[in-house]
């Protein structure tokens, strides 16, 4: 007869609902750049001693965003990860992880433990961005490195999320550069959504000692490139990135005359891109000046609070290297005195840039703790006007401002910061 034989066999193992965050590792303090909280990344805002036991005293990464935390609340927001089973089918992904670095609820099959791999690539679906991040090193090999890796075999918990540490210690493993700069891009990309349906592509360019970082197109995409220490500094690759949110992206055809009157060279021919050098208060031609001023406003408005009226620009853990608020003007009004007193036309620094438009949030009658007005004003006054040791080029900005923001009452709030902070010759 027909029938079913049905025999005992091993208590089925219970599948269950599971649920795994990723979250990324700053609690390494062994490197010696920087000693301290946060790792490689305690480069922001350090702007007083603190004690954090065992006799060390550090410098408090001020700024709010990475300031005092334990090395595991910070998520890989919106990275692409796959959780398998150990016989390696996939119980997850790939799929980007949510805001808070975690996948949805998934089917663990009875599962124990999980191995667990990620990509360095950031897609948020509904704004149609993708930051993607390659590691190279075209000194010694000829190709970029992009592959998946492997964050280890974790014990899954029985009930409530899994808390998966994923490394950023580049000494160990080189690729985790990558992971680094990728953690402060998607960390800029998720708190102020200003670059919709663009593919960014995040450079690691090799580890020589010197230090740069540029933006620009490359084949048709955005790109950002970091060499030396530059990936491990947050503050410079929300710069970088602030470059293709504030610049590159939202003008297509980016003014051809910035880059002519990019570096002004008080003491003698101008600099020539890219050996031009320019810093946070060097004198420079206006358009340049604004332009990095609004990256490193952008750079201010990912790791600051917006509501302050001081907000901090830090690239280095190292006292007195280039920590700026945005309450610091440049010595002599705009210039510093030593080279030019004062600045003349045409001629400003980023410092009094980036502070003039965070006072511009801060200012009773400005446009309050929008960053996104402030960003989108860039944009809205090109094209430029670049015509070296002249007024042309505020004539124009200002002009634009006025149409950009429509209200009179903000325009004279902005014109009024511009004199103060000097950026309006
Ligand atoms: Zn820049």
């Amino acid at each position: 007869m027909l029938g079913v034989a049905v025999v005992a066999v091993a208590t089925p193992v219970e599948a269950s609902a599971a649920r795994v965050c990723l979250r990324f590792d700053f609690t390494d303090e062994s490197t010696p750049m920087s000693p301290g909280i946060g790792g490689r990344y305690d480069d922001a805002s350090p702007v007083e001693l603190m004690d954090i036991g065992g006799g060390t005293v550090v410098r408090d990464a001020g700024e709010e965003f990475g300031r005092n935390v334990p090395g595991d609340p910070w998520p890989l927001q919106r990275w692409l990860a796959r959780m398998e089973a150990i016989d390696g089918g996939a119980l997850w992904g790939w799929r980007p992880l949510d805001a808070n670095g975690c996948t949805d609820e998934f089917d663990d099959r009875g599962a124990s433990s999980i191995h667990v791999r990620y990509l360095p690539w950031g897609v948020w679906d509904t704004q149609q961005t993708q930051v993607i991040g390659y590691d190279c090193d075209l000194d010694t090999t000829p190709e970029c490195q992009f592959q998946p890796r492997f964050a280890g075999q974790f014990l899954l918990e029985p009930s409530g999320d899994t808390n998966v540490l994923v490394s950023g210690n580049e000494l160990t493993n080189p690729l985790d550069r990558v992971n680094l700069m990728m953690w402060a891009a998607t960390f800029a990309q998720e708190r102020l959504p200003l670059l919709p349906n663009q593919d960014v592509y995040m450079v690691n360019q090799g580890n020589e000692s010197a230090t740069s970082a540029v933006s620009y197109f490359a084949g048709g995409n955005l790109s950002a490139e970091f060499r030396g220490p530059s990936y491990a500094r947050k503050f410079v690759v929300a710069h970088e990135f602030g470059h293709l949110v504030t610049a590159l992206g939202p003008i297509p055809q980016i003014d051809p005359g910035m880059s002519a009157d990019y570096c002004f060279n008080p003491a003698g021919p101008d600099f020539v891109p890219p050996a031009c050098q320019h810093t946070l208060d060097s004198p420079e031609y206006s358009s340049a000046a604004m332009v990095e001023g609004f990256a490193n406003f952008f750079a201010m408005a990912v790791w600051n609070d917006w509501g302050k009226s001081v907000a901090t620009y830090n690239t280095n853990v190292v006292q007195g290297d280039w920590d700026f608020t945005s309450q610091q003007r440049a010595v002599d009004a705009a210039c510093m005195a030593s080279i030019m007193t004062p600045c003349g036309s045409g001629i400003t620094n980023e410092s009094d840039w980036h502070g003039a438009l965070w006072a511009l949030m801060n200012s009773p009658g400005g446009v309050g703790p929008d960053p996104a007005t402030v960003v989108g004003l860039l944009a809205a006054a090109d094209p430029w006007v670049v015509t070296g040791q002249t007024p042309a080029f505020w004539t124009n900005f200002s002009a634009d401002a006025a149409a950009y923001f429509g209200d009179p009452g903000v325009t004279i709030v902005f014109l009024g910061l511009a004199n103060a902070w000097g950026i309006d010759r």
